[in-house]
């Protein structure tokens, strides 16, 4: 379970608020938690020069134009796009500006690979798993938003962070809400862990309404503008299952410790509770550059410009249980928690793909759980739970759960004829 986080050498000589040398990449930039963190590299650059986190290298899959946009600005040693085929614009964009163009799966590890002292993880999905490996076994620092990673090959990911050293500091708002009010000195002190959820934007929907929920309407967040995956994991409440596992291995606590708290206002981010009855939070308005600037500036604190927290004019804090009936997602996330194996590995990779069959109109909105809860029993429970060791155990059982996750979509589109 959960490492510590500890500081390197890099950290101890960390020189203060005003940041002027800490080279970074940022996996994952032309997407929401990419931009936000290119946001604050423009501000800490604006108001102490450009010295201000120089970047190594910044990575997209498909969004080829803002990546060359991005790469003019902020002039990374290299840019590299995932899909290969678009790797001849990405070089016609960049030319003359002397900043390496690549492009396909390998050359996103190579990304990582680079010698920046920092790495954002901010690509979706297991996809983001090979290159935030290599930066953690590098023994950097790895800001983790990319929760799929630690979801799909949790164990193996933190036995990795064990063994190179590499500091891992959550993104993700609830687990850097945990990660600033944890006492890592004292963790026998720490009784359990409140993880809060908005609730998303059907907390209040009745299931027929759900039934017929849209793409539109689902990745439609009441407070945080995120990608469209983690928007209708939100809307699932799937995110929070999914949290839930994240929070096992990043924090050294017992998982049945863990309990999940609707907030729908989004302004407590998480809350510990210590033996003494005492519970420490973090607050803030929803906007994650707040996690991403404590990442970015830790063990200090630099600026971040999110709307200043007013609780006189919030007035009232909203707190209630999760309904563990319209969002079966939680439930069967903490199954696969408690399995362990490969369980959290099938739940990952069949939620991916039934939230795309989704987006893409191919299921319904309830679909995606009846797809990922199935594809988890067919492979976990037919099998006797496949177990595994290594990081190709891990690829091989996402594939066959993408596999027979897409199939049950087809069936399902097949019978309605899609949506
Ligand atoms: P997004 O969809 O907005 O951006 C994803 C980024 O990853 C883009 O740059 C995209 O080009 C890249 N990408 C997508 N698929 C890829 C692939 N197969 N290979 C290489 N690159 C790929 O997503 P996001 O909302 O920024 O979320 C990123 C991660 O952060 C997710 O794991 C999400 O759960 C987590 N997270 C996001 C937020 C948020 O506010 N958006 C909050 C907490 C955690
Ligand atoms: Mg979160």
């Amino acid at each position: 379970m959960g490492t510590l986080p500890r500081a390197d050498s890099t950290m101890d000589q960390w020189p203060g608020p005003v940041v002027t040398r800490r080279s970074i990449t940022v996996l994952g930039s032309t997407g929401s938690v990419g931009r936000n963190t290119l946001d604050l590299v423009t501000r800490a650059r604006t108001s102490t020069g450009r010295e201000a986190f120089p970047i190594e290298a910044i990575t997209a899959l498909n969004n080829v134009d803002l990546l060359i946009e991005q790469a003019r600005e902020f002039e990374p040693q290299s840019a590299v796009i995932g899909n290969p085929n678009l790797f001849q614009r990405l070089k016609d964009g960049l030319d003359g500006t002397g900043i390496e163009p690549s492009a396909g799966a390998e050359a996103l590890v190579d990304a990582a690979d680079r010698p920046a002292d920092w790495v954002m993880a901010a690509i979706v999905g297991a996809a983001g798993l090979p290159p935030t490996l290599k930066a953690v076994q590098r023994g950097v620092a790895v800001a983790l938003a990319n929760k799929e990673c630690l979801v799909c090959a949790g164990a193996l990911f933190m036995e990795a962070v064990g063994e190179s050293g590499a500091t891992l500091l959550p993104v993700d708002s609830e687990h850097n809400a945990i990660f600033q009010v944890f006492d890592y000195k004292h963790p026998e002190t720490v009784e359990g862990l409140i993880l809060t959820a908005s609730g998303g934007p059907f907390r209040t929907s009745t299931l027929d309404e759900m039934q017929l929920a849209t793409p539109e309407q689902a990745v439609a967040h009441p407070n945080w503008s995120m990608g469209a995956k983690i928007s209708v994991d939100s809307a699932t409440m799937m995110n929070k299952g999914l949290e839930l596992i994240e929070a096992a291995h990043l924090f050294p606590i017992n998982p049945e410790r863990i309990e999940i708290l609707v907030h729908p206002q989004s302004i407590v981010h998480s809350l510990v509770r210590y033996i003494d009855g005492s519970v420490l939070v973090q607050l803030g308005t929803p906007d994650m550059r707040t996690p991403i600037a404590s990442t970015l500036a830790w063990p200090n604190r630099i600026p971040a410009p999110s709307a200043r927290l007013d609780l006189g004019a919030v007035g009232t804090l909203n707190f209630e249980s999760p309904d563990y009936e319209r969002f079966p997602a939680i439930t069967l996330a903490r199954r696969c928690l408690q399995s362990g194996g490969g369980a959290p590995t099938i739940l990952n990779a069949a939620n991916e793909v039934a939230v795309q069959g989704f987006l893409d109109r191919h299921i319904g909105f309830l679909d995606i759980n009846t797809i990922v809860e199935r594809t988890v029993e067919e492979l976990f429970r037919g099998q006797g739970g496949p177990h595994f060791s290594s990081f190709e155990d891990v690829t091989e059982l996402d594939a066959r759960a993408r596999t027979e996750a897409e199939f049950r979509i087809n069936d399902c589109a097949g019978v309605t004829g899609g949506l």
